[in-house]
């Protein structure tokens, strides 16, 4: 690839991940709504006692543990379909390493050449 297409595609990546925020944040926001005090005004505790308070947290804990086993696996997978994986060693070609790799031509954390030299 050129240095150009190394460009284009990790530019192509931010913006992929951009639209992909909003939905997360449609479902994220509005679990956290339980565990404020004013969600449980006008709740009879004597009747539910804290099983709303636990039951939130319980799902909060749980969307946590979810997203720390599924994102990083997902993460990989689209630095693959985007081309963005060293050849060499695997490592995403974005950030830092994306950054050295985009103005020397050799991937940041190996050194291999990802680039076709000019
Ligand atoms: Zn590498």
């Amino acid at each position: 690839m050129t240095r150009n297409e190394l460009v284009e595609r990790q530019q192509a990546f931010h913006r992929a991940a951009r639209g992909r925020m909003t939905p997360f944040l449609f479902v994220f926001i509005p679990m956290l709504a339980p565990l404020t005090v004013d969600s449980f005004r006008g709740v009879d505790v004597d009747r539910w006692g804290f099983w709303p308070e636990v039951a939130a947290f319980a799902a909060l804990v749980a969307a946590l543990a979810t997203a720390t086993i599924f994102v990083p696996r997902l993460e990989e997978r689209r630095v693959r379909k985007f081309g963005l994986a060293c050849p060499a060693c695997g490592e995403a070609l974005l950030g830092t390493t994306g950054e050295i790799a985009a103005v020397t031509g050799r991937c940041g954390n190996c050194g291999h050449r990802v680039v076709e030299p000019d």
